[in-house]
């Protein structure tokens, strides 16, 4: 199949990239020359594992352009893949999405066979059918299902392993409103063998965000017991093992520490408070949710208080990605981390292997290290992301606050504060 894919960020890079292994062919469609020019070279745009390989793999089967119109011209089947960030109330901007359509409705007018447009950005239950097919049917003159295809396909990578989450994923989620439309999604899946489901397209808006929301309560339900277990010298990390091992509750995700960041959960359950609250309802737990995480990064610093008056003291941060295996920095906690340290006078030294670049716009003052041992020669050291490479440093002598359970700080440091255990 020829497929256009509209945004080349985490998202739109990995899913053009493993659909053209899959063998269709693909056109990219940025804004930003110089990084089309690296996906055409072959080159990643953002660090993600594998990412490179399966451009260069897969080179002939792919192109890039700015001309949204040509590439929609050119191909059957278009996936919108651009940003839908916060807005400063927590709301959600549509403003990419709004674009983004009004460009595709008009390059429809002239086209003759049935082009389909798949929805793989996060946007709110009715979100496609309210405002992406009013805006398609005006600015093409064609009907929706009739004249275009129209699909949600939220997507559910993980950074740091999107390309085998692509590939080996729980489910595909289907939201489609006709059978035909139903029919073309299922082929360009089946190569995956992976499960199914299809229902309808707000639906499956929904089961992106509920899917989201879920998680996040998660870890902040972990986060709370885990700070109540720690003022009771109980190991949270043991006590959600025994946990996990009940099949109606599942391991995954009881990682207690200091929340979660990244592009995803925070705007997500945000824009989920935020619709529920145009729809008359208060939702009390997702509240909660959010505001459990701002708390918890705090916790490193009141522990750290403990053991020392932070003033004028030199503190090392160990990673400053949200997660490991990503230079993706968006609502890392490194952020409010750092910020507290300099608010109390301390000085900053921070090491990350692939985010810092990103990282510096946030706080261009602070001294960013070329290595992890340099941050190692501080009075005290916070671990903030669970980079698998923070596992070889020598951590003897140190003070060290970790956020993320490395073992080996926990056996070796001269002083250890777990933040949850
Ligand atoms: P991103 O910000 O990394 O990428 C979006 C890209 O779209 C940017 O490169 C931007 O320049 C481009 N863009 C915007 N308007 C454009 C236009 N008119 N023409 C061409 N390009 C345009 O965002 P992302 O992390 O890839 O997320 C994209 C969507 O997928 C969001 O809705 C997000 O919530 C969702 N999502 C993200 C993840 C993730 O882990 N990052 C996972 C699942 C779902």
């Amino acid at each position: 199949m020829k497929i256009s894919i509209i945004g080349t960020g985490y998202v739109g890079a990995v899913t053009g990239a493993c659909l053209a292994d899959l063998g269709n062919t693909i056109i990219f469609v940025g804004r930003n020359k110089a990084k089309l020019k690296l996906i055409k070279s072959g080159k990643s745009p953002i660090f993600e594992p594998g990412l490179e390989q399966l451009l260069i793999k897969n080179e002939k089967r792919i192109a890039t352009t700015t001309d949204l119109s040509d590439a929609v011209s050119k191909t059957d089947v278009t996936l919108i893949c651009v940003g839908t960030p916060s807005k400063a109330d927590g709301s959600i901007d549509l403003q990419q999405i709004n674009d983004v359509s009004v460009a595709i409705g008009k390059s429809l007018v002239e086209s003759e066979k049935k082009h389909t447009i798949i929805m793989k950005s996060t946007v709110l239950p009715g979100t496609t059918e309210q405002l992406v097919i009013p805006i398609l049917e005006r600015e093409s003159g064609k009907k929706a299902i009739e004249g275009f295809g129209i699909a949600s396909n939220p997507e559910f990578l993980k950074e740091g392993s999107a390309i085998e989450d692509f590939f080996h994923t729980d489910r595909v989620i289907i939201g489609v409103n006709d059978q035909e439309t139903e029919n073309l999604m299922k082929k360009i899946y089946s190569p995956l063998n992976a499960p199914v489901f299809s229902t309808n397209i707000r639906t499956s808006e929904m089961i992106k965000y509920v899917s989201n929301a879920f998680l996040a309560t998660k870890i902040s339900f972990a986060n709370e017991i885990g700070n109540l277990c720690k003022r009771m010298d109980i190991d949270s990390f043991e006590v959600f093992e025994g946990v996990g091992l009940d099949a109606r509750i599942s391991p995954h995700f009881f990682r207690s520490g200091i929340g979660f960041g990244g592009s995803c959960f925070p705007k997500d359950v945000r824009a989920l408070i935020s619709h529920a609250r145009n729809l008359g309802l208060e939702p009390k737990v997702l509240n909660a949710v959010i505001r459990t995480n701002e708390e918890q990064p705090a916790k490193m610093i009141e522990l750290l208080k403990h053991h020392m008056n932070i003033t004028g003291k030199t503190i090392g941060v160990l990673g400053l990605a949200f997660k490991p295996d990503s230079d993706d920095v968006r609502e890392s906690r490194a952020i409010p981390i750092i910020k507290l340290l300099l608010e109390q006078g301390a000085t900053v030294i921070a090491f990350d292997p692939v985010a810092t670049e990103n990282f510096r716009p946030h706080f261009p003052d602070i001294y960013y290290a070329k290595t992890a041992e340099e941050v190692l020669d501080t009075d005290a050291i916070l671990i903030v992301t669970e980079w698998k490479e923070f596992e070889n440093l020598d951590f003897r002598g140190k003070v060290i606050v970790d956020g993320r359970r490395i073992g080996k700080a926990r056996k070796e440091a001269n002083v250890y504060e777990g933040v949850c255990w």
